[in-house]
């Protein structure tokens, strides 16, 4: 029986462990958490659920869909979400509507700069000069600058790069739909503990070893080095952070962390309903703020909001900068054979569950 060993019981590694085991194989999950499913794990605070941030789940991909709704059922759920903008002291829908831009005292200049950025394609040097030219500098400054630099960590959207390979191209000024994601599928577990059931169904038959810290892995012996040992696999998948698996050989991948604040507030909603996070798109210290409610569909009088503070606590977002991803590059050249890395960590992309999903999915066929 052919032994994998996989690192990390997120949606990879959790996907990537139920399918191997399907197919035969002998699995063993190293997790360093007490739970699996990383920050999509289901906690609760005064009886609300809640996870590390809102983690819907959206996507266009039938097969992925049809492995999450295998797992666990969802109920369909509409993401609407909102900007707050201080300069002008208002709230428009993200992505922003045509019909918000009316309400701009500065329209005009707005309504000028659009009409140059239509005759312009864009310039892919950097995410600014890229944002620079798809929306002009007013809705630049209101949506975009200090978002971004907050969002990232970093000091100059001049750092980031503009292939757009890692996010989604961004915020079109749409009329009409004002959903966030506009994805035919899309919705959030019906069960009050969220995707927690996914990861219990998906590592039921499966080894796993909790709070068991891969500290390094060395290529030329197959060995991972854990806190609880060390273990091999003639397959070894890694969902972790690569830099850490490979001790920092070409030194530290640079991600943004978060520190995440929870408020009980005594009323039954705090945002209108059809509001289930706010962004803040200035110079305010949090990105973002969420109704977890909304999401859970959890019944109380009182209400859950989370708030969202970049901090160096953590490493979430990858930052998509050349050095950094040069960084990544060198590191896929110490993969040994039978040795693959998945999902958001394991390819240094800011991606989401859809994603972590269809990974080892693919990879699960090809082995
Ligand atoms: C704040 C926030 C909000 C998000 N919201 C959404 C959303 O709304 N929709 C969406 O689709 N996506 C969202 N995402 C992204 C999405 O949640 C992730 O892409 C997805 O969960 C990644 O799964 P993964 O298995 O690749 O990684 P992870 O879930 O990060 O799994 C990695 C696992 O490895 C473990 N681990 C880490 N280091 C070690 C170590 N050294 N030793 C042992 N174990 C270790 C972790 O504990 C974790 O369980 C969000 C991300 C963040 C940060």
């Amino acid at each position: 029986m052919k032994k994998a060993l996989i690192i990390g019981a997120g949606f990879s590694g959790a996907t990537a462990a139920w399918l191997l085991q399907k197919k035969g194989y002998a699995v063993t999950v190293l997790e360093g958490d007490k739970n699996p499913g990383g920050g999509t794990w289901t906690q609760f605070y005064g009886g609300h659920p809640y996870t590390f941030g809102p983690r819907i789940f959206f996507t266009w991909d039938q097969e992925v869909y049809a492995h999450m709704t295998s797992m666990v059922a969802l109920r369909k759920f509409n993401t609407k979400t909102w900007t707050y903008v201080e300069q002008d002291s208002q709230f428009y829908h993200y992505p922003l509507q045509e019909a918000d831009i009316r309400l701009m005292h500065d329209h005009e200049r707005i309504d000028a700069e659009l009409a140059v950025a239509k005759k312009k394609k864009p310039s892919v040097k950097n995410f600014e000069s890229y944002w620079l030219d798809a929306i002009g500098p007013t809705l630049y400054e209101k949506f975009v600058h200090h978002y971004s630099e907050k969002m990232w960590g970093i000091d100059s959207n001049q750092e980031l790069v503009a292939d757009f390979n890692w996010v989604n191209k961004g915020t079109p000024i749409r009329t009409g739909d004002d959903r966030l994601y506009t994805d035919q599928f899309q919705g959030y577990p019906e069960d009050k503990e969220g995707y927690n059931s996914y990861f219990k169904k998906s590592l039921m038959d499966v080894q796993t070893i909790y709070e068991c810290y891969v500290q390094r892995f060395d290529p030329e012996t197959r060995i991972v080095h854990t806190t609880k040992g060390e273990f091999t696999g003639d397959v070894i998948i890694n969902t972790i952070h690569i830099d850490t698996l490979f001790s920092q050989a070409y030194g530290k991948l640079r991600y943004c962390g978060r520190d995440f604040l929870k408020v009980m507030l005594p009323i039954e909603y705090a945002l209108p309903p059809e509001m289930t996070w706010i962004h803040y798109s200035g110079k305010e210290s949090f990105t973002r703020v969420t109704e977890f409610k909304k999401i859970t569909g959890h019944q109380s009088p009182h209400t859950l909001l989370g708030i969202e503070i970049p901090s160096k606590r953590g490493r979430f977002y990858p930052v998509q900068s050349e050095p950094e991803l040069k960084r990544f590059e060198q590191y896929k050249g110490l993969y040994p054979t039978n040795f693959f890395s998945i999902g958001r960590l394991g390819t240094f992309k800011y991606k989401g569950i859809e994603d972590a999903i269809r990974e080892a999915l693919d990879l699960a066929t090809s082995l």
